[in-house]
């Protein structure tokens, strides 16, 4: 058994309950340790109260450990606690962005704003064609709105793109650019620093998908050059319902705020409303307080696994899941060649079989797996295909699940009937 494993298998009572089964699906939705149910559970039979209002005890209590909750996730992504904004989860982090850079383009948050985030006709929002559509349709909404053009960079027959042609899709007219740091479909790693450093000298913002990074390697945001970064807790063994916009504060302090309301503000009148800095003016109405919880508690157990170890232990498991992929006869893998270096997940068609006849049948031998378009359909339909079925790994991933996993999908073409 490796060391990691020896540690954090009995931690999660998920894979207890389906003793026998594989679970290999964390990319989309990871399990939770018991350390992340129990902090919830202490705060919400001990603490509970909503955070930010009244004078109560018991509110005050519970705002120490909402606000304390984010000063552990900012230290997890190396960032200053008044960075992080808490959402619902990614998809609404890079929604809160893409509204905030549309209400400054009409106006709203005055001139200063305007200067710096607004967009207009003929500005030129770029991203990859294998964004997930959380990191696309808020910037063809964007576009729409203002006016500006939403350009790709397109990618090749693997699923993969390159740094020279982001490079050479830059233009003087190029206001944002918008990328994954590593794909949920391919695994591409895409060489930030650089991409950051493209943006800056063209005057462009940069907003980082981290949905897939974050979870699994040690990621400092700040140091990467990025202006804003979007990640969901319930992929980083979290709970549901809460998720982090990490920005450079200067940037926060002057976005509009997506939405508003409650908690947001310093002054309303019947007409107007002053906002509070960041990150209060993002975090309308009654906020996920137990979520927060749990989400600190997650980061807290990653961090005290080692996310080094993390990282090494899921580069042994991809790496067996990729050579189990390729070893397999008619089964056509997507993304970076075996060996070359790819986040924790693999995704793959079998000739002559559906992804989710594949699917199913993995799944009737105890091994869950997704299949589908993993909400890149631009992607899938450059790839030729409609549907993918991906494999993830994650720190609970043994060499047992991928075994499983390999020993099934030998027999699924036979199985179909698509090896004659
Ligand atoms: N981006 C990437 C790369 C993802 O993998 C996901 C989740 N599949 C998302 C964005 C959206 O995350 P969420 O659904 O938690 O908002």
């Amino acid at each position: 058994m490796i060391p990691l494993l020896d540690r954090v298998r009995d931690d999660f009572p998920f894979l207890a309950a389906h003793e026998g089964r594989s679970y290999l699906d964390s990319a989309a939705t990871s399990q939770r340790p018991r350390a992340v149910i129990d902090a919830e559970t202490a705060f919400v039979e001990t603490s509970y109260a909503a955070v930010h209002r009244g004078s109560s005890m018991a509110t005050g209590a519970a705002t120490v450990a909402y606000e304390s909750a984010r000063a552990t996730v900012a230290a997890f992504v190396g960032a200053r606690p008044d960075e992080i904004v808490w959402t619902e989860n990614a998809t609404d982090a890079i929604n809160i962005v893409a509204l905030g850079m549309s209400d400054a383009a009409l106006g709203l948050g005055g001139d200063g704003a305007r200067a710096r985030f607004g967009l207009g006709p003929g500005d030129e929002i770029l991203v990859t064609e294998a964004e997930h559509h959380a990191n696309l349709l808020p910037w063809q909404r964007l576009a729409a709105r203002t006016g500006a053009h939403l350009r790709w960079v397109p990618v090749d027959d693997r699923g993969l793109w390159g740094i020279d042609d982001l490079s050479a899709a830059v233009t003087d007219r190029t206001r944002l650019i918008a990328v994954a740091h590593v794909s949920n479909v391919t695994g591409l790693v895409a060489p930030v620093p650089e991409i950051a450093d493209i943006a800056r000298r063209a005057g462009a913002l940069t907003v980082l998908d981290a949905c897939q990074s974050v979870p699994h390697h040690p990621v400092d945001l700040p140091a990467l050059g990025v202006d804003f970064a979007a990640f969901s807790s319930h992929k980083m063994l979290g709970p549901t319902g809460i998720g982090a916009l990490w920005g450079r504060k200067d940037l926060l302090d002057l976005l509009p705020p997506a939405r508003t309301g409650g908690s947001t503000i310093t002054t309303v009148t019947m007409e107007t409303a002053e906002f509070l800095p960041a990150p209060a003016r993002f975090e309308a109405g009654t906020q996920p307080v137990s979520q927060a919880v749990g989400l600190a508690a997650a980061s807290e157990y990653l961090r005290s696994l080692g996310l080094d170890a993390v990282a090494a232990h899921e580069r042994e498991m991809t790496g067996l899941l990729v050579d189990a992929v390729a070893a397999t006869p008619g089964v056509r893998l997507f993304g970076p060649d075996p060996g070359a270096e790819r986040g924790p997940l693999v995704s793959f068609v079998v000739d002559g079989v559906h992804a989710h006849d594949v699917g199913q049948f993995l799944d009737d031998r105890g091994i869950t797996v997704r299949t589908g378009h993993h909400c890149a359909q631009p992607l899938h339909r450059r790839l030729g295909v409609t549907a993918t079925t991906r494999a993830s790994a994650y720190v609970y991933t043994s060499p047992d699940d991928v075994a499983r996993f390999a020993a099934a999908l030998a027999e699924v073409r036979a199985f179909f009937g698509a090896d004659r």
